[in-house]
């Protein structure tokens, strides 16, 4: 069951790219996935509709709990990454207080591979960021916040 949810969220992944305009090469790229199999999710086959309900149920997790699930799902972290950047939509910002010790906690915490230590400090690139707070709740000296972007400034 689980790799038939795993195919269910390529499925929704597969899905939001053709809405973005993408072609199947460039999916099937993305995804990691031949271009056969995703012309069969595009057009409703070889995908049972238990398992993309599922996977939808998934994906309406939180932040957290969907990228955890993913990567226990896929048992792949890029395959992660990139099913969790396609469908997690919102956009988030970092602060990062100057308490930081540079201790790099906040960098093995983050399982989008967003965080790197320079000049001593953590340094967070949130392009890829998915919101999931790990850096946030693991960080020893409180020294991270993460918000949704339309939050950030108030
Ligand atoms: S976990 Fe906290 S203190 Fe450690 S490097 Fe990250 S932000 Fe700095
Ligand atoms: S919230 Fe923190 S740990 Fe999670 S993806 Fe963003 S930078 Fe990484």
């Amino acid at each position: 069951m689980p790799k038939h949810i795993a195919s269910g969220l390529k499925y929704l992944a597969a899905v939001k790219l053709r809405e973005q305009g993408y072609f199947q090469k460039d999916i099937a790229e993305k995804l990691g996935m031949d271009r056969s199999t995703v012309s069969h999710y595009l057009n409703g086959r070889n995908l049972s509709w238990s398992s993309i309900e599922v996977a939808e149920a998934v994906t309406g997790c939180c932040n957290r709990d969907f990228l955890y699930m993913t990567y226990s799902l896929t048992g792949n972290i890029d395959n992660t990454r990139t099913i969790v950047g396609i469908l997690i939509e919102d956009e988030f910002q970092a602060k990062v207080k100057d308490s930081c010790i540079g201790c790099g906690v906040c960098v093995d915490a983050c399982l989008m591979n967003n965080i790197a230590i320079k000049d001593l400090k953590c340094n967070i690139d949130t392009a890829d960021c998915c919101g999931c707070l790990e850096c946030q709740l693991n960080c020893p000296t409180n020294s991270i916040q993460v918000l949704e972007v339309e939050n950030f400034n108030k």
